[in-house]
């Protein structure tokens, strides 16, 4: 027996601490934590102690005999990381975080943004008792995208929420909102009180200007994520054929709102004002257009397992390409489940997603709601240099740079989406915010040597 790892995983790594018999992998000081889709445990270490399941904050981790039919093909999900990805990854090693060298005072450290990668940062940063840290939040409410973006029907999701208060409710940690740095108050002010400034302030604005008649995945989600810019619903919410551009997570996510049941809303974290817009078109079909392959396409293979234990709509993949070759690992069981997908019957129902492969979105005239989700960028604005290379912010290892010259920009720093640009999962901003921490410690322990 072996206890597993489930879709709610966020990757925070809350579980591997907990484990006495280190089977859960990938570790934050393991190469591919950075890239990980989720955590799995080792089923020939695992003891089934238990010990991991009060540490999850997702409630993301089940016994072996308690998992629902629909959860079963994580256990060979486990099995395919253990036996194929993990030898792999671990040929390559991850540097360690230095203490910071005393210097007999506190050291300030100003975080912009309140998201999950300024939380992980700053969690990094406390770890020497020296540090103190402002976090400055443009909005009333802290936590980014993990109170904004998260789907409200994954709750478990949602719930990391209380791992990131814990880390704000150090008493070395001050958090001001309401602050939008860069208008009420400047970089440069930032910079001339406190040691080092690292800027956490995320990339979720749309990738493309919205088309006409288009609405942007995001605005869509911080409606019913009661978001305080977007009290109202986009023009649309009530159509029947809605078509979502994109195959992303958040695509999933906006066709799993859209088509929800009223039992499913009931359970879901909204304001009743959104549960009963939401529930008031009774019939929908959304189409989820694939520009590209099954194999290639941007969401996890958890959510597409997530998708094919929907049982009260019709799911189903059309345009699947031939899937030869895979047969290890985790792409096998990725095939696997878009496979069954693909070759599930046909069946009628009030509410379904159908997620069409190699589509260029042909569906979108037929369509009364068009949601473009086809990624996000950094807003304009940002008081930093931005690497035309890559739309984020330039940097070093973390350290914020000249985009020509690559030179330091003395005490600036950056961390999360907007370093990255917009990939990865709640728990990828932890790797991200180590290697931020360790440049910022480096600088400032080499400032103390000089
Ligand atoms: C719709 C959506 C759903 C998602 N769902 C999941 C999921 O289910 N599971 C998962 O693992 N990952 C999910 N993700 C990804 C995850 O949310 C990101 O990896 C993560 O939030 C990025 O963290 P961040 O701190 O860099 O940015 P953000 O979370 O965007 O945080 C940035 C913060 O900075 C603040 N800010 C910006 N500019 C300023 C300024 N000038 N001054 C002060 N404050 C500022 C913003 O208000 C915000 O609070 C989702 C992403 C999206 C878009
Ligand atoms: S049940 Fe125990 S041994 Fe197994 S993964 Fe959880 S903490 Fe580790
Ligand atoms: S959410 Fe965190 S604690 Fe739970 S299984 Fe995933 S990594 Fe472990």
């Amino acid at each position: 027996m072996t206890h597993v790892v489930t879709r709610s995983c966020c990757t925070d790594a809350a579980c591997v601490h907990a484990c006495p018999v280190n089977c859960i992998h990938p570790t934050p000081d393991e190469p591919d934590f950075g890239t990980t889709e989720m955590l799995y445990v080792d089923p020939s270490v695992c003891v089934d102690c238990g010990a991991c399941v009060g540490a999850c904050p997702v409630g993301a981790i089940k016994p072996h005999t308690r998992l629902g039919e629909d959860e079963l093909p994580f256990v060979d999900l486990a099995a395919a990381y253990h036996q194929v990805e993990r030898p792999r990854a671990l040929q390559a090693a991850v540097p360690r975080t230095p203490r910071l060298v005393s210097r007999g005072g506190r050291f300030d450290v100003a975080v912009v943004g309140s998201g999950p990668a300024a939380m992980y940062a700053v969690e990094e940063l406390l770890k020497n008792d020296a540090v103190r840290v402002t976090v400055l939040e443009r909005l009333a409410e802290p936590f980014g995208l993990a109170r904004w973006g998260v789907s409200p029907d994954h709750r478990r999701t949602r719930a990391v929420r209380s791992e990131l208060s814990r880390i704000l409710a150090n008493p070395r940690v001050t958090l001001r909102t309401g602050v939008d740095v860069g208008h009420d108050v400047s970089l440069d002010e930032l910079r001339a009180g406190h040691d080092a400034v690292v800027w956490a302030g995320g990339a979720s604005a749309p990738r493309s200007a919205t088309l006409p008649g288009t609405v942007a995945a995001v605005d869509l989600v911080s409606w019913w994520n009661g978001h305080p810019e977007h009290v109202e619903p986009p023009p649309g919410i009530d159509a029947v054929d809605v078509v979502v551009v994109g195959a992303g997570n958040v695509a999933l996510d906006v066709a799993r709102m859209l088509t929800a049941p009223p039992e499913v809303l009931a359970r879901a974290e909204l304001t009743p004002r959104v549960r009963e817009r939401l529930a008031a078109t009774a019939h929908r079909h959304v189409t989820v257009a694939a520009r590209g392959p099954g194999m290639a396409a941007a969401c996890t293979t958890s959510e597409l397992i997530g998708l094919a234990a929907l049982r009260d709509r019709a799911v189903r993949v059309t345009g699947l390409e031939p899937l030869r070759g895979v047969e290890h690992g985790l792409a096998a069981h990725r095939a696997s489940v878009l496979a069954r997908l693909a070759e599930a019957p046909v069946e009628r129902s009030d509410r379904s997603i159908t997620l069409a492969l190699n589509d260029s979105a042909r569906h979108v005239g037929d369509a009364g709601l068009v949601v473009s989700a086809i990624g996000h960028r950094l807003p304009d604005g940002v008081p930093l240099p931005v690497d035309p290379a890559t739309g984020a912010l330039a940097h070093e290892r973390g350290a914020v740079v000249d985009p020509v010259t690559r030179v330091p920009l003395e005490g600036l720093y950056c961390v999360g989406w907007a370093k990255r640009g917009a990939t990865g999962f709640i728990g990828t901003n932890k790797a991200c915010a180590r290697e931020t921490v360790r440049s910022l410690l480096q600088d400032a322990n080499r400032l103390v040597a000089v």
